[in-house]
């Protein structure tokens, strides 16, 4: 039978745009179909806007640092309405460019709700289009718990369009999400209180990671309130918005901002149409290749639930193009030792195997652990310490992670995956000369286990 095309991508976020501009590079006849905005999440909601935000509250820190430099500066004045406008301007900017890559790889790109209508078949704005193989890659949308008043309370995708900047806000949640934006907010003077329903927030990070960040937080003033989980929301006469906990207490304020995790976004994508079938948290059913249980589907990026990053979204894009339409040059991704970085205040990096995971995994763990207040702090008086640690498996002396928390944790960790994909060994840290002098360099000069 022929198809319109070989490869009907659907979404075109980080996974869709690779695997589309990829498979087309390839020789195949590729559509898109997108119905909200080019780039998906990452360019328009998520790392891009996220990671200008964090700029724009971190020059609070340098214009604090200042004065221990000789320079006096006038009372600062920020203006949100200006870095709101600034970043939809570059947002803008590349919208365009991801339109331009589709456009200039040949790739037909279908503005509008595709919706699955069949096995090999797509229906985007009435129109219907076949294809050999299909690709779900929608992403993912933010999940607001069900109580009452959650109308009320906003998300990420409100966050970055916000008109005024609140006075105050509660951030719910204990992930990646909640603990960035309550840098973004209290860095730009918001009086922030983030609520988390456990003990401390960060599960699943290093254990030494979590306490270091939550003591530096508090350190700068965020209200961080742990075992506290929002019942209702109401608003009041004068505009502000009451929040009763679950304990009885209340708090006021002028924004609820939920961080709760996401959830695949299916909503009338037309899987009854097909054989796609969910697993048991509702993500989409993908095999090694990325194959759901429809032979002609595949699923790749958040929509999946495997890890949700952009650069993860993108290798599997890669991956689905190559194993196609180029197999020879198939390799599947490696999910072991990802790297990745929370943009808080101050910013985490962290690859490989926390201590909790490698005792778990049963390895005999060596720890290096070393705080310090770095140089650049010296001549001010801001207190801020950095937190490097290594875990070591004490048998093959093979270092099974590095945790950093402090300035450019995110920039030091990228180069330490490379080493960790390539198995270095504690040894060969030591022996890797420093960059001197940099915080980096802690991490091959840490000589004595702490534990
Ligand atoms: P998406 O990028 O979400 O793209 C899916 C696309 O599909 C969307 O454009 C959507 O409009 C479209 N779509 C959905 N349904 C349909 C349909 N039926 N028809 C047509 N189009 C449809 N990751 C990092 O690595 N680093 C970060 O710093 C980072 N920061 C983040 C900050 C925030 C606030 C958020 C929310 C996420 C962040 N992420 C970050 C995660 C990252 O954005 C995602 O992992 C990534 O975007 C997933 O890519 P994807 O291709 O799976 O989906
Ligand atoms: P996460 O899954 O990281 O965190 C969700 C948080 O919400 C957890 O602390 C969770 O608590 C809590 N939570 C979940 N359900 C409820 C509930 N019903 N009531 C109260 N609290 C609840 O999700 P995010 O929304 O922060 O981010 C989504 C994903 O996007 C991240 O996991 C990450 O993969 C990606 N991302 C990456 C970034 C980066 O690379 N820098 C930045 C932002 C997002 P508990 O731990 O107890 O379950």
């Amino acid at each position: 039978m022929a198809y319109d095309f070989d490869l009907f991508v659907i979404g075109a976020g980080s996974g869709g745009v690779r695997a589309a501009r990829f498979a087309a590079g390839f020789g195949a006849k590729v559509a898109v179909a997108e119905s909200r905005y080019l780039g998906g999440t990452c360019v328009n909601v998520g790392c891009v806007p996220k990671k200008l935000l964090v700029y724009g509250a971190h020059v609070a820190d340098e214009l604090e640092q200042a004065a221990g430099f000789g320079w006096t500066l006038e009372e600062g004045h920020f203006d949100w309405g200006t870095l709101i406008a600034n970043k939809n301007r570059e947002i803008e900017r590349l919208n365009g460019i991801y339109r331009n890559l589709l456009v200039n790889s040949g790739v037909t790109l279908l503005q509008g709700h595709a919706r699955l209508t069949g096995a090999n078949e797509v229906e985007v704005e009435g129109q219907r289009y076949t294809a050999e193989h299909i690709l779900i890659a929608t992403g993912g949308w933010p999940q607001v718990p069900d109580i009452p008043g959650k109308e009320l309370a906003i998300t990420s995708n409100e966050a970055f369009y916000l008109k005024d900047l609140p006075r105050r806000v509660l951030v719910v949640g204990g992930g990646y999400i909640a603990v960035e934006f309550a840098g973004i907010f209290q860095g730009l003077g918001v009086a922030t209180t983030l609520l988390y329903r456990g003990d401390l927030f960060l599960r699943g990070f290093d254990g030494s990671v979590r306490t270091h960040l939550k003591e530096e937080l508090e350190k700068r003033g965020l209200d961080l309130q742990f075992n506290a989980d929002i019942q209702r929301i109401d608003k009041l006469e004068d505009g502000s918005l009451k929040a009763t906990l679950k304990d009885g207490r209340e708090l006021v304020t002028d924004c609820v901002f939920y961080a709760t995790g996401r959830r695949p976004m299916l909503d009338n994508l037309g899987l009854e149409n097909t054989g796609v079938e969910l697993d048991a948290r509702g993500y989409i059913r993908v095999d090694q290749q990325y194959q759901t249980t429809a032979p002609s589907i595949l699923a790749i990026g958040d929509v999946i639930g495997r890890v949700q990053l952009t650069p993860v979204a993108l290798a599997e894009g890669m991956a689905v193009a190559r194993r196609l339409f180029k197999p020879e040059q198939y390799r599947p991704v490696d999910y072991q030792n990802i790297p990745t970085a929370v943009f808080s205040q101050p910013p985490i990096g962290t690859v490989g195997l926390t201590e909790e995971q490698a005792l778990e995994a049963g390895h005999k763990v060596q720890v290096f652990e070393s705080r310090f207040r770095a140089m650049k702090l010296t001549l001010t008086d801001i207190q801020e310490k950095t937190l490097m640690k290594l875990v070591v498996d004490a048998e093959t002396d093979k270092v099974l992670g590095c945790h950093m928390v402090g300035p450019d944790a995110g920039e030091i960790i990228q180069g330490l995956g490379v080493a960790l994909k390539a198995g270095a060994t504690k040894q060969q840290f030591d022996e890797t000369i420093g960059v001197h002098p940099t915080a980096a360099e802690e991490f091959v000069t840490m000589r004595t286990a702490t534990r």
